[in-house]
């Protein structure tokens, strides 16, 4: 197939929002692809030049991609820049430019169409160019690829060059629609793409094969899984609950979750996001090699950089090493890595990856020698919990995992099996702009809380969060005369006020929210102080939140 009915077809996923309109387009362009061609379309609609587990990168400079623009279209640069601050789109600044020059035109009409499959191939050959002379063979190889676009080739060429399609067009979209295009369950597919780790495989065997097949994929080694992953909890004592009265705590480690592959002496180690990173960790490669005592064997654990006193440094050391792929000895040396063993998954050809944890945990311990595991506690008493917890911290950990005892590992669902208690982070003062009358006991007293953080610039209150927690019945009494005071009107349910009344706020980690107009809101927030000492124009700003809530991504950035 042309490729030319592929950037047309992300062009058009890109122009609706509704996501079965985009669903039913992909499924019917799916339909139309022979075998050879699923794969690399499936990877291409999603921005990715190969397909997740596969260890090759493009490494395309922003210098080589914008000589060869400059080269095939002779645009004015001051054209260029302004037409990209104006889309803010590198795919679409292209197009555009393509299209008021030459070269775009003539493509479509002199040269032979490119296929999908010729696509792929170039990619490849740009991914495999290294070494002496490589960037000049990059720079060609680019050349002849976007040589042959036509403004809209041209642009899904950039976007998959630099990873980046904005089509609003995900993974889970995708497998709807491939569910849809090969007329198999929903459920199936995301399993199959759980265990393969990709979903454009999982495409392309029931092309070739059918549904049946998806039922064989069994543990691949050497190709990563999808990692389980963990919801966050509040507390060490709702855990317990959640588990039925008894859980695993294990200290939270602040570093870069890895999976390892063994196959006899050869080591392969996968990241959080499924990318290679073997080669930035040659002494986990060797500790593994020496301390796995099996043949085959997928483990997870997590990375840590360690000081010389052996206590973890922030993360950010660690993500020096993930990111060099040079002077990796070097490296080595300056910032030591410290790997810790949490899960077995696989082991001489069993899959244990339905197994109780308990039991995955055991045969860790037993298959590995001079490794440590992440300490663990096993109990049901909160407060031996919360002892283990406040220690995971003055360790200088991020706080605490509880993992269900009897749970299996589920591939790249968040659910409540595993939990993540985390230390609150820093508190915040917020003013209280509304409350609402509680049930129950609390019917009426005003107990439901708006908290608002300043903006700095418009002056404007805007809502962060609400919490009926941390006052003391008594204090919700004061509070509660306090805001009648200060009611401006009532809404139903709920008492707008004065804003008047500072509290300081504890609470877990912001979360991207739609609720509130500032698009974040505050997660488990609990009122620890009324701050009668300070003014409303002393507190907060929506600013600080901002900078907090961002603070918490940095280090999921690209690993
Ligand atoms: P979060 O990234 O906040 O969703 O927390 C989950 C992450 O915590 C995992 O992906 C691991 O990288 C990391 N982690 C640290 N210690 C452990 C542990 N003992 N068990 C599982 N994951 C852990």
């Amino acid at each position: 197939m042309e490729f030319r009915v592929l950037s047309e077809l992300c062009e058009r996923l890109s122009s609706t929002t509704k996501r079965n309109v985009k669903v039913e387009m992909a499924a019917e362009f799916l339909k139309r692809l022979d075998s050879e061609e699923v794969e690399p379309a499936v990877s291409m609609i999603l921005g990715r030049a190969f397909p997740r587990w596969d260890p090759r990168t493009l490494d395309i400079s922003w210098a080589t991609l914008s000589n060869v623009i400059k080269r095939l279209t002779d645009v004015d640069w001051r054209r260029f820049s302004k037409v990209f601050r104006d889309t803010g789109d590198l795919g679409s600044t292209v197009k555009s430019i393509f299209e008021s020059s030459k070269v775009g035109r003539q493509a479509v009409l002199f040269e032979r169409p490119l296929s999908i499959l010729e696509v792929r191939r170039i990619l490849e050959a740009i991914a495999e160019a290294s070494g002496q002379g490589s960037r000049e063979r990059k720079d060609r190889l680019v050349e002849s690829l976007l040589g042959r676009a036509s403004p809209i080739e041209a642009k899904y060429l950039v976007k998959i060059m630099i990873g980046e399609m904005r089509t609003g067009f995900q993974e889970g979209l995708m497998e709807l629609a491939v569910s849809k295009a090969f007329s198999t369950p929903l459920e199936a597919v995301q399993k199959a793409s759980m265990l393969t780790g990709d979903v454009g495989e999982v495409a392309s065997l029931l092309r070739e094969y059918g549904e049946e097949a998806l039922s064989r994929i069994g543990f691949r080694l050497m190709r990563p899984l999808k990692p389980m992953l963990a919801q966050m909890a509040e507390s060490p004592d709702e855990a317990i609950r959640e588990h039925g009265g008894k859980t695993a705590f294990e200290y939270k480690l602040d570093g870069a979750r890895i999976q390892i592959h063994k196959v006899g002496e050869e080591v392969k180690i996968f990241s959080r996001r499924l990318t290679d990173v073997t080669e930035s960790l040659p002494e986990i490669v060797q500790a593994v090699r020496e301390g796995v005592k099996v043949h085959d064997a997928v483990l997870e654990g997590e990375v840590i950089a360690v000081g010389g006193d052996g206590h973890p440094l922030p993360f950010q050391h660690l993500m020096r090493r993930f990111r060099r792929v040079y002077e990796v000895d070097r490296m080595v040396q300056e910032i030591p890595v410290k790997l810790y063993l949490f899960d077995l998954l696989y082991v001489d050809g069993e899959s244990l990856i339905d197994e109780p944890y308990l039991k995955r945990r055991n045969r860790l311990s037993k298959v590995v020698e001079g490794i440590p595991l992440t300490e663990q506690l096993v109990t049901g008493n909160p407060a031996e919990a919360e002892e283990f917890l406040k220690r995971a911290i003055e360790m200088g950990h991020e706080g605490l995992m509880a993992k269900r005892l009897d749970s299996p590992y589920k591939p790249g669902v968040r659910g409540k099996h595993w939990f993540k208690i985390k230390e609150p982070l820093e508190p915040l003062d917020l003013v209280i702009t509304a409350a609402e009358y509680g049930y129950g006991r609390r019917h009426g007293w005003l107990s439901d809380y708006y908290l608002a953080a300043r903006d700095e610039e418009t002056g404007e209150l805007l809502v962060v969060g609400k919490t009926f927690k941390g006052l003391t019945d008594q204090e919700i009494i004061e509070m509660t005369e306090r805001l009648k005071r200060l009611a401006v009107r009532e809404e139903g349910h709920r008492v707008v006020v004065k804003p008047r009344i500072v509290v300081e706020v504890a609470y877990n980690e912001i979360q991207k929210s739609p609720k509130y107009k500032c698009g974040m809101a505050l997660r488990f927030a609990r009122i620890t102080r009324i701050r009668d000492d300070k003014s409303p124009e002393e507190a907060d700003t929506i600013q600080k939140v901002r900078r907090i809530y961002e603070k918490q991504f940095e280090k999921k950035a690209k690993l």
